[in-house]
């Protein structure tokens, strides 16, 4: 066992996010959704470089996406999302009472195949919802355009996209429907967490008010200190507001991102790349370093020698994970009785390397040394 304790990825949080937390219970002593929240969002769009009202920031990813999908389609609707990624996208669907169908993705990139995902529409597709698999947004060159052939709409799941950028607009700052994750391990982190980004004025409203109970207005109501006390509902509703405590933590880290954990993060999947690309038996995933902040750094292992690998890495106290187990094949999105060929073949072959800001850049060397030594004891 090595005793650099390398962790697959954590959470980067510390003096300045505990200072934040402080601030808002020693100050302000409100701890639910109020003026953090509605800093945390004008923040996120100064980001972005969109206006304020197009941010809402909700409890999780998760959250975001069920939310987005419920105030945008009819229930009962179909959604095509690639059935490589995480159950919350799948999960979201079933939330928001729409049915999800699980697309093939491409073996270079593990995005969407929208070739697949054609093949696939029906009288009652609603969306697509793309995912940016380890921070790629290569897709958003031809979604829109397939969407709009289709008359569908775009719900993207950027969960792993935050800060990144796609011919030089920000991912959010462009687009139909875009949800962000702020969990523990994302790009940037406010606990839990996640936000809605949309520059349809409806599909903003409506998301504002279904993360208070459909409580109409109750938000600008909240960010004056203010409660409903005579309100009117007339859809679903859910407890799904961010908090301010979430939101200064989440502050805290977005002042973080490019300073800090966007180069880190850049430095440390570009040095995998770099030793890696001439390895017999890697393969890496295709993507244009450029503009992405990258969240995971899978690697494809291929000859069948993925499982002995992990095993091996594991001995040297290299956790690695595997993202994701396609969905089609869990039991509640029918257990494997859809065939996906490319995402069964990619689940055999990915292998998710270590990657957050408190690695070092020689933990990045140990590992790649240690891979390309186990690699070839597999011979
Ligand atoms: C993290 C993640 C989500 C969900 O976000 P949570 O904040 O954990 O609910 C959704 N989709 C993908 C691809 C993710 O990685």
């Amino acid at each position: 066992m090595s005793s650099r304790n390398i962790r697959l990825s954590r959470s980067i949080v510390g003096k300045l996010e505990s200072e934040a937390v402080s601030n808002v219970i020693e100050q302000s002593g409100y701890l639910g959704m109020g003026d953090e929240v509605r800093l945390f969002e004008a923040e996120i769009a100064e980001y972005l470089g969109v206006e304020p009202w197009m941010v809402t920031c909700v409890s999780t990813g998760t959250a975001a996406l069920h939310l987005a999908l419920e105030c945008s389609l009819p229930a009962d609707s179909e959604v095509l999302i690639p059935s490589l990624t995480f159950v919350a996208s799948f999960q979201a669907a079933l939330q928001a009472n729409l049915k999800p169908i699980a697309c093939d993705v491409n073996l270079d990139t593990g995005l969407l195949d929208l070739a697949d995902a054609q093949q696939r529409i029906t009288p009652n597709t609603g969306a697509v919802m793309p995912v940016h698999y380890a921070s790629n947004p290569a897709l958003c060159e031809y979604i829109y355009d397939f969407a709009k052939r289709h008359e569908l709409r775009v719900i993207e799941d950027a969960a792993h996209a935050f800060g990144c950028s796609f011919n030089g607009k920000k991912i959010g700052a462009f687009g139909d429907i875009v949800c962000f994750s702020f969990d523990g391990i994302k790009n940037i982190t406010s606990g839990e967490g996640g936000a809605i980004v949309t520059s349809d004025r409806e599909v903003a409203r409506l998301v504002k008010d279904a993360r208070l109970l459909s409580v109409e207005n109750d938000t600008e109501k909240r960010f004056q200190g203010k409660r409903s006390w005579d309100p009117d509902v007339k859809r679903r509703g859910w407890r799904y507001h961010m908090s301010n405590i979430m939101a200064a933590i989440g502050r805290t880290q977005l002042r973080r991102l490019d300073g800090e954990f966007a180069p880190a993060r850049r430095e440390m999947a570009n040095l995998y790349r770099k030793r890696l690309a001439q390895v017999p038996g890697v393969e890496l995933l295709k993507m244009d370093m450029q503009n992405i902040i990258p969240h995971i750094h899978p690697v494809r292992i291929l000859g069948g020698k993925l499982k002995p690998l992990t095993g091996m890495l594991e001995q040297a106290g290299i956790p690695t994970g595997s993202h994701y187990k396609p969905n089609h094949q869990l039991t509640l999105f029918g257990g494997g009785k859809q065939h996906l060929p490319v995402s069964e073949q990619l689940i055999g072959e990915l292998l998710t390397l270590p990657l957050h800001p408190g690695l070092k850049m020689e933990d990045i060397e140990f590992i790649c040394a240690t891979l390309i030594e186990a690699l070839g004891k597999l011979k």
